[in-house]
């Protein structure tokens, strides 16, 4: 058994001062005041010990985009050329180098879970790996490796994108994507298996990228697994799916079995009143990503109107132009702020909840995400005594700190990031080394 002592944590809805957390076999059994008379291995945790975040959308190689996007106009499309450009030189091992070290960022930014989005199946002229999941596995082996949980949600990607004259076929540089049909990819997704710190879920990449009559094949064989899928993050997309089909994409999703508790979509950016009901009523996870959304000039989102309709809310660093699932949070809050002219359309706890238990609840860790007895030990220490957080109100960390005030990162009941650093990993000189490798090769003319 391990005690941590936390002069701060946030238990049940809000902060306890002076308390212990006990863990034993990666489970908190215990949370009570803190006793001196303990036999136990103590740990001290500064600051404010929050539970742990989960990051319910990633897609890890874009990491390799940040700070290379701006250029050439820095338009939506300069952003979309480079991506393609570095997806064409992915293989399972430089996926599985890259995905560790953009993982670890992630735990160093307190977050014990995350949810990749995963769409690079197979070579890049599409032919298929010897083992049909090779890419997949070497998101597994990644996340082992960083120290976090994960969610594959493993997407189902047949179409080069939405026309008013219907779906285009993939183009060459989405052709490593493709599996071809629903079925396919359901036979390939069905060779995934979970295991103790993976769970297996899926996503249909978007409604751009699978049409109607494919949606309900990939339901089926998904059943109570998470399912993930984007949603109207452009404008552009709602326009040609209302020329094709005469439905929005939410309309659509729901007209073809796709939404319900165990769904998230993610974005949900540009959506009508009856969208908004519909995502509420079917109780749908709402997956905002403010920090990408923003880079990307998306839009900002109704998240108060997808709130009060009964979708939950979570988070994710979606294409990580930042890591920083607290600055996430927060922007949940600012940028309803900007459009709504109001302060306070979330309190702090309901950030907390976004980051934490939502989460992992779209992500399919329903025991994750609280610090009560029974639930996974996942514990994360802000730091407040930093130049940032000096001053601040423990309930209100998440209105101050950044991911670099995260002191220590606990997964499952293992010390993963100390003193602000990853136990086994350089993460930046990871970063650095294989970011280089990959663009030396995708630039070159060859
Ligand atoms: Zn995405």
């Amino acid at each position: 058994m391990t005690v941590y002592r936390c002069a701060a944590a946030w238990v049940g809805d809000g902060v306890a001062t002076d308390v212990d957390i006990v863990v034993s076999a990666g489970r908190v059994t215990a949370v009570r005041p803190r006793s001196d008379v303990v036999d136990d291995e103590v740990v001290e945790l500064p600051g404010v010990v929050l539970p742990g975040f989960a990051n319910a959308h990633s897609h890890a190689f874009h990491r390799a985009l940040r700070g290379r996007t701006h250029g050439d106009g820095g338009t939506f499309w300069t952003w979309r050329e480079r991506m393609y450009r570095l997806a064409r030189v992915l293989d399972p091992d430089r996926y599985a180098r890259l995905a560790r070290a953009v993982f670890a960022e992630m735990v160093l930014a307190g977050v014990t879970c995350v949810g990749e989005f995963h769409y690079v199946h197979h070579a890049a002229d599409g032919t298929p790996y010897a083992d049909p999941n090779a890419m997949g596995e070497a998101v597994r082996q990644a996340a082992r490796e960083a120290g976090l949980r994960l969610t594959l949600l493993d997407t189902c990607y047949l179409a080069g994108g939405l026309g008013d004259d219907g779906h285009v076929p993939l183009a060459p540089e989405q052709r490593r994507f493709g599996d071809g049909d629903a079925h396919a990819w359901a036979e390939r997704w069905h060779l995934l298996a979970d295991d103790a710190t993976t769970r297996i879920g899926a996503a249909v990449h978007s409604v751009r990228a699978v049409p109607r009559d494919q949606v309900p094949a990939v339901v089926a064989a998904v059943g109570e697994r998470p399912l993930h899928v984007h949603l109207s993050e452009q404008v552009a997309e709602n326009r040609s799916c209302l020329a094709h089909y005469g439905l929005t994409p939410t309309e659509l999703l729901h007209e073809a079995g796709a939404l319900g508790p165990g769904t998230t979509a993610v974005h949900a950016t540009h959506l009508t009143a009856r969208d908004i009901a519909l995502l509420g009523s079917t109780r749908t996870s709402s997956c905002f990503c403010p920090t990408t959304e923003r880079d990307l000039a998306d839009g900002i989102g109704p998240a108060v109107a997808l709130r009060d309709a009964g979708s939950p809310l979570c988070l994710g660093s979606d294409q990580h132009a930042v890591i920083d699932l607290i600055e996430d949070a927060r922007a949940l809050e600012m940028h309803e702020r900007l459009v709504s002219h109001q302060r306070g359309r979330f309190a702090p706890d309901e950030l907390v909840t976004a980051l934490t238990v939502a989460g992992h609840r779209s992500l399919g860790w329903p025991d994750a995400g609280r610090i009560e007895p029974g639930m996974r030990a996942d514990l994360v220490a802000v730091r407040l005594d930093t130049v940032r957080t000096a001053g601040s109100d423990p309930a209100q960390v998440l209105l101050t700190a950044f991911a670099s005030d995260v002191d220590t990162v606990v997964v499952d009941g293992r010390l993963v990031v100390s003193g602000g650093r990853h136990a086994s990993i350089d993460v930046a000189g990871e970063l650095d080394t294989t970011i280089r490798e990959l663009w030396r090769d995708a630039d070159d003319p060859r």
